[in-house]
């Protein structure tokens, strides 16, 4: 799927998820919190794509990533008493974002396996356990890479599920190429139901 596509159908699986996590305490019932779970689902949504630096995404990725580098190497050398501040949040999310070395796996490839959820899971645990990171922005992210898988499942590729045991590309039984009539019709008929539910169950 294009990056749009993924986003759209991230935010209807973050939607969707809100009030199951709510009813089982995984997000906090507060307006700004569903915010923020949102965003990292969106984000988590176009995470597995990262692994392909030639792309539009991924080269807006690694131009974020410089320019974010730069930044905190001004701040901590030239701002000492704002580094104090923001140090160990600045650890916090440098360490969350480790992963995205994978990127060096070539393209739809691990990042798209079941394995690679796994580690998600235990790095989200551990990252949770050390830095006191809230579980629901770990559980907004994890769904939304859930739904970038569900996203690229029924395209011609596939995805290699079980990537580095097997090399084998799994696909829905009904699919798409990638940026065709059809994905533009699934992703405006996404848009559609998304706005219809905000109208019916959020405003
Ligand atoms: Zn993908």
């Amino acid at each position: 799927m294009l990056a749009r596509s993924h986003q759209v159908l991230g935010f209807t699986c973050g939607m969707l998820a809100v009030p199951l996590c709510q009813s089982f305490n995984i997000v906090p019932a507060h307006f700004f919190s569903s915010i923020i779970f949102m965003g990292t689902v969106l984000i988590g949504s176009l995470f597995p794509d990262i692994d392909s630096p030639t792309t539009k995404l991924g080269r807006k990725f690694w131009l974020l990533a410089i320019m974010l580098f730069a930044a905190i190497i001004t701040i901590a050398t030239e701002f000492p008493k704002l580094w104090d501040i923001i140090d160990e949040h600045v650890s916090g999310i440098g360490s969350m974002l480790l992963p995205m070395l994978l990127v060096f796996l070539g393209h739809r490839k691990f990042t798209h396996s079941l394995p690679f959820l796994g580690l998600l899971v235990i790095y989200g645990s551990i990252l949770h356990t050390v830095y006191s990171i809230p579980m629901f922005y770990l559980v907004g992210f994890l769904i939304g890479n859930v739904a970038h898988f569900l996203g690229d499942f029924p395209t011609t590729k596939g995805i290699p599920l079980l990537y580095p045991f097997s090399k084998k590309y799994f696909r829905a039984p009904l699919v798409f190429d990638v940026g065709s009539p059809i994905e533009h019709i699934i992703t405006l008929l996404l848009v559609g139901f998304n706005i219809v539910y905000i109208s019916l169950y959020i405003i």
